[in-house]
């Protein structure tokens, strides 16, 4: 008899580094794995963050059984109530992973509206022909799993972001035995993690973070500020245990932090007295040093309270000289210019400014070359995908799954979009499915297009000019002069003498009118300005009369 087959598409985080979601589909069921949130490129203005295509489960709603969350990132979750306002399939994930994606699903309003269970690690589900196990993996944040997802076409293994650190934060180490049981029962196919396939070696242990703290905490004098991703919740242990040590009394600020430390200890994800956090109010109140501050912004982003306390105060708490200030994360792709500029800014208010560069305050979360080749080892898969990277990462990944004997031909470099198939033990591509960028601006969803996109980019470039005229409604004759209007296009002072000439000519325009004035005044003032400063700016005509 023939068998069916099993089709795997990835709707994001292949070809880029965020917004993870993988399909496994067959027999007209389908399972997702992740739902996450990508943040946006330096070029995309005003963009708040972007979220995977999920059209193509739209168009498939009926077969969705079921969506699997790997651990609690914003980049495995961010996306959660976009993709269950629209398929609202129940929800697996370990009991803090479930804790994050309740406390999100809350602050959308739609709390309780849809299906959360929760699983162990150890544990499994079945889901239609779908068994999914869920074995522990070391990583940022505590409780991540892996999956081994057992199909009627084979056994597929799903990494999701893991290390194996040997003594992490939490004592729990990634399930090695688990990896070998599945070696030993055949794996058709390891998909796993590539953000780290161009570090050699192994990534240093969480530990390494401890000392580097120890001394921040040994020598500051005043006050110590750390920042970081709201959903790191071991460095946030970290720092609560190095506060404790120092006798210093911990703050959080940010809700998003606040919340998230809450559900963790709530759920003894966590250990921190209640007598060592204090409010940011009371913190303010006391000496300088006795007092750590932890906060969300280690991207640098405008929004965050990092990067308030970068340009003012924010919540009461200004910048000062004798603060020291801690970045503990990495800066995400395409985030470096952000993240250096509010260093720039807090060293311009005379903080003490540690960051990674210059510190071991931070270590990946995620497996270098020698733990790939080790997950590669212990699961011996007849076929490999490398997922959750830009292509340089899913390349080399490649490259180390045929060093440590994948044969080429066994091993997929895909896209999102692009599907594969195996069918019969064999695996081969198949069709595309769509996988567009949707851009989330405010609340908004997909409301922002390419189109919009561009606009905001030339608006950013070369800025906008303002023409307003004002005709006599008798004559159609120019009622005052013309009044041009320029914001980031040229300074205004020393522009003078070039708007002197653009309203000479656009009161020659004006009287020489042939009919479309709007258009004739948008060529002119367009074609002049270019000629005059080489620039584009977004050039708008208002007429009244
Ligand atoms: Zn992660
Ligand atoms: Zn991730």
């Amino acid at each position: 008899m023939k068998e069916k087959a099993l089709k795997i598409i990835p709707l994001g985080g292949l070809g880029e580094v965020g917004r993870n979601m993988m399909i496994y589909e067959y027999d007209h069921q389908i399972l997702v794995v992740d739902a996450g949130l990508m943040f946006p490129e330096n070029d995309m203005l005003g963009i708040d963050y972007i979220i995977p295509d999920i059209t193509y489960l739209a168009q498939n709603r009926d077969k969705v059984k079921a969506v699997v969350i790997t651990h609690g990132h914003e980049d495995h979750i961010g996306a959660i109530s976009h993709l269950l306002e629209e398929i609202p399939a129940p929800v697996y994930a370990t009991p803090l992973t479930r804790g994050l994606l309740e406390a999100k699903l809350a602050r959308k309003g739609s709390g309780s509206k849809f299906s959360l269970n929760t699983v162990n690690a150890g544990e499994s589900i079945t889901v239609g022909d779908f068994k999914v196990e869920f074995f522990h993996v070391c990583h940022s944040i505590p409780d991540g799993v892996g999956l081994g997802i057992t199909t009627p076409a084979g056994l597929v293994v799903h990494s999701g972001d893991y290390k194996f650190d040997h003594t992490p934060v939490d004592n729990w180490p990634s399930d090695y035995a688990k990896l070998a049981e599945f070696a030993e029962r055949g794996v058709l196919a390891l998909l796993a993690d590539s953000t780290n396939a161009e570090r050699p070696g192994w990534t240093p242990s969480e530990r390494v973070v401890d000392a580097a703290l120890d001394k921040v905490f040994r020598e500051a004098p005043g006050r110590i500020i750390i920042a970081s991703f709201a959903s790191l919740i071991s460095r946030i242990q970290q720092v609560a245990n190095a506060a404790q040590h120092y006798n210093r009394k911990l703050a959080l600020m940010g809700p998003s932090m606040v919340d998230n430390v809450k559900i963790a200890r709530k759920l003894g994800y966590m250990d921190i007295p209640d007598e060592l956090l204090v409010g940011i109010d009371e913190a303010l109140g006391m000496k300088a040093s006795e007092i750590a501050i932890m906060c969300t912004g280690s991207q640098g982003e405008p929004t965050s309270i990092l990067g308030k306390l970068s340009v003012g105060p924010a919540r009461g708490l200004e910048v000062r000289e004798g603060d020291t200030i801690v970045l503990s994360s990495h800066a995400i792709p395409g985030n470096e210019e952000n993240v250096y500029r509010t260093v720039n800014r807090l060293l311009e208010r005379g903080a003490n400014v540690i960051y990674e560069a210059i510190a071991p305050v931070h270590v990946s979360g995620h497996a270098s070359q020698e733990e790939m080749k080790l997950l590669l080892h212990l699961t011996r898969p007849k076929y490999f995908i490398p997922i959750h990277g830009e292509l340089r990462h899913l390349k080399q990944h490649a490259i180390l799954g045929n060093l440590v004997g994948v044969p080429k031909e066994n091993i997929a470099v895909l896209e999102n979009g692009e599907s594969i198939v195996f069918e019969n033990g064999q695996m081969r591509k198949g069709d595309r499915v769509t996988s567009s960028y949707v851009f989330v601006d405010g609340s908004g969803v997909g409301d922002v297009d390419p189109e919009v996109m561009r606009e905001r980019a030339l608006l950013a470039q070369d800025g906008i000019v303002i023409v307003n005229i004002h005709l006599n409604r008798l004559n159609g004759r120019l009622q005052e002069d013309p009044e041009i209007i320029t914001r980031g296009f040229v300074l205004v002072r020393e522009a003078e003498p070039l708007m002197a000439e653009a309203r000479r000519l656009i009161t020659a325009a004006v009287n020489n009118t042939r009919g479309n004035l709007e258009h004739e005044l948008h060529e002119v003032v367009s074609n002049f300005l270019y000629s005059e400063t080489r620039r584009r700016p977004m050039i708008f005509i208002n007429i009244t009369k």
